[in-house]
């Protein structure tokens, strides 16, 4: 098996239901456990070109039988399933998960990169990953999560609940 790590993040519809329940269905696929989920917090929007509703974020490592290839196509069919409609890039969503890391691979396929290329600066990952894999190092970079997540601006996320 293969040690992974998911970003999921939701701001639209009932957030928090979505992003549990979207952890219950892949810990139920077959070839993959659930070995932590980070707490969920509560983010604002980076980047996004209009306004929209704040984030809910967290994430979670897995032991998996599949390929990142494999875990990709699982993924989008879960966003799917929650309903999540693609519209403007980087739009508002009731569900995004995103594969942040697989083992040590460092891989760049059109529709696919590993390790996330947006991870490195993005504190609504970083702090979240940091608390269930500080020592993980990042294959690019070279650093360790824990690391990674002192040097993001926290400004914007917060633990929720
Ligand atoms: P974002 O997560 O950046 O807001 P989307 O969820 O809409 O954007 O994803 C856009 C595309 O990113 C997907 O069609 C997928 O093929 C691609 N992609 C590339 N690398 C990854 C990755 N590591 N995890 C998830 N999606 C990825
Ligand atoms: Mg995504």
């Amino acid at each position: 098996m293969a040690k992974c790590a998911i970003a999921l993040g939701s701001n639209l519809g009932d957030s928090l239901n979505t992003l549990k329940t979207s952890l219950a269905v892949l810990s139920q696929t077959p070839g993959i456990d659930l070995k932590a989920t980070s707490s969920w917090y509560r983010t604002k929007p980076v980047g996004t070109p209009t306004p929209q509703p704040d984030y809910l974020n967290g994430c979670a490592l897995l032991q998996v039988d599949q390929t990142p290839e494999e875990l990709l196509t699982l993924i989008q069919a879960i966003e799917l399933q929650f309903g999540r409609v693609r519209t403007e890039k980087w739009g508002a969503r009731t569900l995004d998960l995103d594969l942040l890391l697989y083992e040590d691979l460092i891989l760049e396929h059109p529709n696919l990169t590993i390790p996330h290329p947006r991870m490195n600066e993005r504190a609504f990952v970083l702090i979240p990953l940091a608390e269930i894999a500080p020592d993980w190092i990042e294959p690019v970079s070279q650093k360790a999560i824990a690391q990674l997540a002192r040097r993001v601006d926290a400004t914007g996320v917060e633990k929720y609940g």
